[in-house]
């Protein structure tokens, strides 16, 4: 065994093995894999390997697509089989809302050319004659989805790493790892140490173990699974041919063929944890005792589905661990709190994934970043809340609910409340209907005019945006509340507060005590990694705002680049709450709660004070999200519920509202303002989403700067548009996020964000239009529910386009 590697990877299941083969394909051979056992002796070895490729998020879709078109070229490549078969799948709707969901997946598939489309009731019947389609009022095929061999494909992947130089060690457990004073690991294993730049935790259903060898806690929990195998079927065995698996989701099972008979597999309402506290060391080629009852209900109705199912002996049942985090998706990148310390752990379908986990996390470690924006899959995407109790809570809904549908706006119930600011209380008895904000409590409308206090998810529109739609009309009136305090905050303070602050962002830190900024942070390829608003409080002291769910994204950003002396960067975003007041009456209603004059000569735009609000500090910022003119006031956690009491006693008289978060999106859509996630990631280029100005080439330094100046003068690839989409009488729901833009038929570009606007009562959208398809005033159609509506592109955003009122 080696004693020095550039990389060490800790485990030898699929993914493990897949990771080890993309850092050798972009170029890195001198790595290392290190497994306790055979490969595959976790929950790779076991599975019933089954591959598909569409998936809500578009990047997700695009990954599962390349990992199902590797296994062949893996194959070619080493020689070695991954036993594919792709008899395709059959995708059924039984439901308006299944309908909904296939159409829009089918809409979004041709934005990465993935076959997934719509078929009659006579070619289910070609092509699954023992399907029975009573009650399906859609149905989908996919004709690349099918299976693999679990063992074949960890083992191609093990062949192609090897003949690139990579070295595999089996029966070679890690049981250490040290972190050294340059940065590097030291990894301790049964059979000697090797010293590491970077480790990756691939440890599956160990991972939680590994990570604490590192002193680290990471939101997973191990669940059973089970599936079943039937002896032959005589009615499969005469087709001669292989059947298409069926995807029958609002029934949470699937089936494939397997042999000449059935394989069933299902994930029940109460779902099983296993080894809580920890996974045995010496559990590996094992499998835990069976007990179809559990999954009795499910495996009848898939015997309905398919009859002959129910007339077949059970030849083998699988029951086997798979380890879940909390959404049941990925926790994949660098480790937050450590350095040159990478996971990729918590995966459900592997088999689907596993070379796009293994390519996206292989070029965050040789490019320093992935091509595509990962947020969605990001470790960081948790940070501390995300306790065992929640991961249980998480992990027993997520998997009890594995095929549901996921609705525009969806929260879901399961471990909350987790953490409740002091407000709570009072906004719950005002109305308020709470959403989780990284991990907080967060109003996100407040039910008033007989409307339940309760959420209700759809493609439609749902009966509370009438209640948005009384929110926002209310703030553009008068005067509304935001509470603001799920935006993320951090107080960076230190003689060189400033300069360090400068030295990483885009934008220049304000020269002067009282000034605010926009900024972008540029990531390593100068795409866009975060967007901030920045008030210098004084030459020490700077409040910075963020994106409330990136934090912990963030963080592992400016933290990286802290000096040992000189700065102190501190989140504030548990100490402190934030109130945005706006609407045309904001500035009298400030005045009322401060008792002093906020004219444009005393705030101006883009400017902040600390000022006294009944004795305690308030640092009021001028920004507007709302589009509107706003002042964002931010004070110890202990005084919000004193600061709400008073903005809504001294509002009373303006008919100030409160006003939930899902207002503050549709106003900030009207306004054509982008949001992290959606319209900004480091997939694109500050010139590509509007933000391009706010990039100063003349600051001697900032992250990304040398990726910048070499992009800078290019054509955008995309640009960042505003769209009203023309609503009909049958137009009842609007955009979300991710649906197609097509111009004259063709794929033009995706939407990043939509939604009703009140303000201008048009349906809006926001999304990203391949640069040469942009037309004035151009004509497009967006795929709303997954069918085509007309959509106009706007020269400038509806509401206010001049700014007028945000600067008044
Ligand atoms: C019953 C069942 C059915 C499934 N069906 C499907 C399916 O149809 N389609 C699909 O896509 N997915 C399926 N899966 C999920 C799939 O199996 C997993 O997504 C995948 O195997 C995860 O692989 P992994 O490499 O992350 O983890 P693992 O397979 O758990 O591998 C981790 C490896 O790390 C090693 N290791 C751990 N600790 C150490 C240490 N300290 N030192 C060295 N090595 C260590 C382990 O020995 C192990 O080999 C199924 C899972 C189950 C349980």
């Amino acid at each position: 065994m080696k004693s020095h590697a550039q990389v060490v990877v800790i485990g030898g299941g699929l993914v493990g093995c897949s990771i080890l083969y993309h850092l050798t394909k972009l170029g890195w051979s001198d790595v290392v894999l290190l497994e306790r056992n055979e490969l595959t002796s976790g929950s790779t070895w076991h599975a019933a390997a089954g591959t598909h490729g569409l998936h809500d998020t578009n990047n997700i879709s695009r990954l599962q697509y390349y990992t199902m078109s590797l296994y062949a070229d893996l194959e070619k490549e080493t020689g070695q089989s991954c036993g594919i078969h792709q008899p395709g799948s059959i995708y059924l709707a039984c439901s308006k809302d299944r309908v909904h969901q296939l159409r829009i997946q089918a809409t979004k598939a041709s934005a990465f050319d993935a076959e997934f489309y719509e078929i009659s009731q006579s070619e289910i019947r070609d092509l699954h004659p023992l399907l029975e389609t009573k009650n399906v009022l859609c149905a989908m095929y996919e004709p690349l989805a099918g299976h693999v061999d679990p063992s074949g494909v960890t083992h191609a992947y093990a062949a192609g790493a090897r003949a690139r130089g990579a070295e595999i060690n089996r029966f070679a457990a890690v049981l250490e790892t040290n972190p050294r004073a340059d940065g590097s690991w030291e990894v301790v294993t049964e059979k000697g140490t090797i010293q590491a730049d970077f480790v990756v935790n691939a440890a599956g259903l160990w991972a939680r173990e590994v990570a604490e060898m590192a002193g680290v806690t990471l939101p997973l929990i191990p669940m059973e699974h089970q599936y079943f195998v039937t002896e032959a079927i005589p009615a499969i065995a005469e087709l001669g041919r292989e059947l298409p698996g069926v995807a029958d989701r609002d029934q949470e099972y699937y089936m494939r063929q397997e042999g000449d008979g059935l394989l069933v597999g299902a994930y029940e309402p109460d779902g099983r944890f296993w080894s809580e506290n920890g996974t045995p060391m010496d559990f590996g080629h094992d499998l835990l005792p069976p007990d179809l009852d559990r999954i009795e209900d499910n495996v009848m109705r898939a015997c309905e589905r398919v009859p002959v199912l129910a007339e077949a002996g059970v030849k083998q049942i699988i029951n086997g661990p798979m380890i879940w985090s909390p959404d049941s998706s990925a926790l994949l990148g660098p480790m937050p709190g450590l350095k040159n310390y990478f996971v990729c752990c918590g995966i459900i379908p592997g088999f689907s994934q596993s070379a796009g986990l293994g390519l996206t996390l292989a070029q965050w470690m040789v490019e320093g970043e992935p091509a595509l924006d990962m947020f969605p899959w990001d470790v960081a995407r948790f940070g501390d809340w995300a306790s065992k109790e929640f991961t249980k809570a998480r992990a027993h809904d997520t998997y009890g609910s594995r095929f549901r549908i996921h609705f525009p706006n969806e929260e879901r119930e399961a471990g909350r409340p987790l953490k409740t600011r002091p407000v709570y209380a009072m906004q719950k008895s005002m109305g308020a209907v709470f959403g989780m904000s990284y991990g907080w409590e967060h109003s996100h409308w407040f039910a008033t005019d007989g409307v339940p206090q309760q959420d209700d998810f759809r493609f439609e529109r749902p009966k509370w945006l009438d209640i948005v739609g009384v929110e926002c009309r209310a703030l553009r009136a008068s005067v509304g509340v935001v509470d603001i305090s799920n935006f993320a905050k951090y107080e960076i303070s230190g003689a060189n507060a400033c300069s360090w602050l400068d030295s990483l962002v885009a934008n220049h830190v304000p020269k002067q005590d009282g000034r605010t900024c926009l900024t972008p942070l540029l990531s390593p390829g100068g795409g866009l990694a975060g967007d901030f608003t920045i008030a210098r409080l004084s030459a020490k002291r700077l409040l910075m705002i963020g994106s409330g769910i990136a934090e912990g994204y963030h963080k592992r950003i400016f933290e990286q680049h802290l000096p040992a002396k000189g700065v102190s960067f501190r989140s504030v975003s548990d100490a402190m709450a934030g109130f945005n007041v706006a609407g045309p009456n904001a500035r009298r209603m400030l005045e009322r709660l401060t008792g002093k004059e906020w004219s444009n000569e005393e705030l101006p735009f883009m400017s902040n004070q600390v000022c006294n609000i009944d004795g305690y500090e308030a640092i009021v910022i001028r920004v507007s999200f709302t589009g509107d003119l706003g002042f964002e006031i931010y004070v110890l956690e202990a005084n919000q519920v004193a600061l709400y009491q008073s903005i809504l006693t001294q509002g009373a008289e303006f008919g100030i509202k409160p006003i939930g978060s899902r207002a503050l999106g549709a106003m900030r859509i009207e306004k054509g303002y982008g949001s992290w996630s959606r319209e900004y990631s480091p997939e694109w280029y500050p010139h590509e989403s509007g933000l391009g100005r706010l990039v100063k080439t003349d600051k001697p330094e900032f992250l990304g700067k040398a990726a910048w100046l070499s992009v800078k003068d290019n054509a955008p690839r995309q640009l960042l548009c505003n769209f009203v989409i023309h609503s009909t009488d049958a137009t009842v729901a609007d955009a979300w996020g991710g649906e197609t833009i097509y111009q004259n038929g063709k794929y033009a570009g995706r939407v990043t964000s939509g939604g009703y606007g009140f303000s201008v009562a048009q349906s809006l959208a926001m999304g990203y239009l391949n640069a040469d398809m942009v037309k004035p005033d151009g004509e497009y159609e967006i795929a709303v529910l997954g069918l085509p509506h007309k959509a106009k592109l706007l020269r400038e955003p509806l509401f206010d386009p001049k700014g007028a009122r945000m600067k008044g």
